[in-house]
Order: C-alpha cells, then structure tokens, then sequence
C-alpha cells in the first residue's frame, strides 16, 4: 500500500454493511481507508439478506423506531439521530435504488434485492479510494508490537500499520458468511468487555413433537396466530403474526419477534411458555360459544372447521398439546383455541440465527465508539452489544454504527 505520506491511513476490518459504511465516511472524510475482509468478497450476509426481499429500514415514527433496540435504546438513538431510516433510503437513493414502504411500514428496495445495491456501492467505495484486501483474515495485534494489525492470506501472514482501525467484524450467525464470532477472545485478551454472542431472531425447539405431528406438519406455516409471552419483569410481549413449524419446533417472523423474551426466559428457567391466539380476530366469548353450540352426529374436527375455521396444522397443534379431558371439554378447549400454551425449551443454534446478541458492552465504548481501553480502536455493527427485531432495525443501526465510528475516528485523527 503506497499513501500520501501526510493522509492518515485507516484500516476497516469486515466489510459487511456496518464496516462499508464506515468506510464510505472515512473516505468523504478525507482519510485513506484500507478495507480488509477475511472472505473472498464483501456482504455476503447483507446478500443473504436480499435473498427473501431486502428490508432496509422500517417507516415508523423515530420514537418507535428507536423504542425496538429495548434496553439499548439510549446508546443506539444518537446514531439514528444522524443516520436513521430516512438518511438510509436518501443514502441508497443516491445509489440509484428506489425504495418503498411496505403494507408493514417495512422498507425494501423496488426490486427487493441486495445485489444491485451493494454492487452501486461498491463501485462508488473504490472511486472514493478505499482499497479492498480480500482474503485478509485479521488475527489480533503483534504479541511484541501493539501496533502491527496480523492478517492471514492467501500468501501468509502479513503484519499492516493504521493510524486507527475500525473493528466491523459482525456477530457470530451464518458463520459460513464470514461473521464468525471468532474475534470475542482477541478483544477480551486485550482486555474488552464483551458479552457472549447469543441467538437472536431464532428459532426454538420444543421438548418434541410426536412422530406424526413432525412428519405431517414440519414446514407448515401457521397464520394467522397472535403470540404472547410474559417477561419475568411481569411485562406482556403480545403480537400478531405467522410462523413455521420445524422439525423440533417453531421459527418465523413472530417467533422472532418474541425470541429475546423466550431466550432470556430459558436461561434463567430452563423453559419458557408461550400461548398461542388460534384465533386473533374472534373475542374469547365468540369462540366459546361456537365451541359449544350442539354439533349434533359431528365429528369435533368438522365442527372445529365448520365453526370456526379451525383445521389442518392449527387442528393439529391443538391435538398434538392438549390432553384429552380438555379437547372434550368445551369450555377448556375455547380457552385453549384462544390461550394455546407452548413450551420452547431451547432456542436453536447461534450459526442459524437471523443475527446475534451481545458483543462488545457499550461501557467499554466512548461516545466515538472507540474502546477506551484501546485508544484508536473503533467497533461498529453486529459485533456491538445490542439486539432488535426483525423490520430492517438491524442493518439501520448496524449502518448507523458504521457512521458513528468514522466520525469518531475522524474526530480522534483531527
Ligand atoms: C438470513 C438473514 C436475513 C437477514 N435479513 C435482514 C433484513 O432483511 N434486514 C435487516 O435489517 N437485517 C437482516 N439481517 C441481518 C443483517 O444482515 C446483519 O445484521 C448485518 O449484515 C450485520 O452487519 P455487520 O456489518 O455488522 O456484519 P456482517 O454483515 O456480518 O459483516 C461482517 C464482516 O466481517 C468479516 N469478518 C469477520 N471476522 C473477520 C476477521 N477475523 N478478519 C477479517 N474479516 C472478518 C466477515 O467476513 C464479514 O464480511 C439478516 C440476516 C440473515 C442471516
């Protein structure tokens, strides 16, 4: 690398969504940006995302906007405050791609797709100067000289100089995509304070599902259920939404939606129970009613769908959780069609999560999100301690973060 001997020279580890933006802001800012990522080619998370239709950001007021980042809400509004929803469909019209709202108020680009985007990006990063150095795999600092950034590649390890650095290293999901969490004990050698990577947006298995529940109806989507679930705090998670049924359990959208509650919940009771609305859209006394209105030489099932709507997986799951003195009973059995309970006894693995919890605490972050026991190392996406729902929260605040910390860094260099 050959730089103006007076430009300041910064090197951005990971390139996914959080370390580009980074970079794209070092770059407007007049400093020499190195972009190092351990893969063959950067976002391939942020690709990923595009696969199911791109949720950039979401169009809710900035006060429920920044109300889903829960317990972080304080640390992660200044960053929105200048780099929010509406900047991020400023900053992606910019790059030639449209972008509209959703029935959900959700964001995605006319196209839905990521690549097109990243491609636009890209493109505009390399004519700003920042230069790419694929296949540069960051190990940590020089045991004997705290200044030396090691790289594995492809031609052995190489040692490389920044007048700082910004660490975008992702958290530790899909770890085939690059973010592999493989950082957590580089950092907390060096004496960061960093919280366990844990699953967030995921799945959960159930203690199991019998044999013919499991081959007759993994892979079913159930719509459309209200889910709710109570905090040890007393508080009510409750929405409405789809989810699926997995060969051990449940995943989808609503089921990651309440999946921080039910992971907190497990790991402090080894079980969490959520209930499941059949029925959202009829009141308890409807459902009660029907449930018990004489069925005559009927079969309970044919009632249940005549009546009520009820059959295939939703049927299922009522005889599949419910013993059979309740199923007879009508009273109970209208209860439970508006109050199924479930037990998750395990959320699944960290690699299959949409994103992850924890990271590096923000205590041990300054305002510039530069460790202040690292001066001169930044931190910014995935890898910071927060966690939001799906809606598109994630790339906004991990975008948002990126922007913080090169402004932090051009505020140290200056
Ligand atoms: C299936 C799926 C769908 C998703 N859909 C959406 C969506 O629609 N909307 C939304 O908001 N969010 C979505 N997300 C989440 C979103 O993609 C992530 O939150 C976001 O990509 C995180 O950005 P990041 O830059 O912090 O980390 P990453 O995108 O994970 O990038 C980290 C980069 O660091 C590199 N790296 C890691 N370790 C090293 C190392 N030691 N040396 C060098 N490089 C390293 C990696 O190779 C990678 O390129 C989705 C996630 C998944 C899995």
């Amino acid at each position: 690398m050959s730089h103006q001997p007076s430009t300041p020279c910064v090197a951005v580890i990971g390139g996914g969504p959080a370390g580009l933006m980074a970079a794209e802001a070092l770059a407007a800012g007049g400093v020499q940006v190195d972009l190092f990522d351990a893969m063959p080619s950067v976002g391939r998370k942020f690709l990923l995302a595009g696969k199911g239709g791109l949720n950039l950001t979401h169009s809710e007021p900035f006060d429920a906007f920044t109300g889903r980042y829960g317990a972080r809400r304080d640390v992660i509004e200044p960053m929105l405050r200048a780099f929010g929803s509406a900047e991020l469909r400023a900053w992606a019209q910019a790059l030639g791609v449209s972008t509209f709202v959703g029935s959900s108020g959700r964001v995605f680009p006319i196209d839905m797709k990521a690549a097109p985007l990243l491609r636009a990006w890209l493109a505009r990063l390399r004519a700003s100067g920042v230069v790419f150095h694929m296949r540069h795999r960051w190990l940590g600092w020089d045991a004997a000289n705290d200044a030396l950034l090691r790289f594995a590649t492809p031609r052995g390890e190489a040692a490389q100089t920044a007048d700082a650095v910004v660490l975008a290293l992702g958290g530790g999901s899909w770890a085939r995509l690059g973010s592999d969490g493989a950082w957590v004990p580089l950092l907390a050698q060096r004496g960061a304070d960093v919280a366990p990577l844990q699953p967030s947006n995921c799945g959960f298995d159930v203690a199991g599902w019998s044999e013919f529940f499991r081959t007759r109806f993994a892979g079913h989507p159930m719509k459309t259920v209200a889910l709710s679930v109570r905090a040890a705090s007393g508080t009510v998670f409750e929405q409405a939404g789809e989810f699926v049924i997995t060969e051990g359990g449940v995943e989808g959208s609503l089921i990651y939606a309440a999946s921080a509650l039910a992971r907190d919940l497990i790991a402090a009771d080894s079980s969490a129970v959520i209930h499941l609305d059949l029925l959202p859209g009829r009141s308890a006394e409807f459902v009660q009613a029907e449930v018990a209105r004489p069925r005559g030489s009927r079969s309970l099932s044919t009632h249940l769908k005549s009546r009520l709507g009820i059959d295939g997986v939703k049927a299922a799951l009522l005889h599949e959780l419910l013993p059979r003195e309740t199923i007879a009973d009508p009273d109970r059995l209208a209860a439970a069609i508006k109050a199924l309970p479930l037990t998750l006894v395990r959320p699944r693995p960290l690699d299959e999560a949409i994103s992850s919890a924890g990271g590096v605490r923000f205590e041990a972050l300054d305002e510039g999100l530069m460790l202040r026991g690292l001066p001169g190392v930044f931190c910014a996406g995935e890898m910071l301690d927060w966690e939001a729902p799906t809606g598109g929260y994630l790339l906004t605040a991990c975008m948002a973060s990126g922007a913080a910390a090169a402004r932090g860094v051009l505020a140290r260099l200056a």
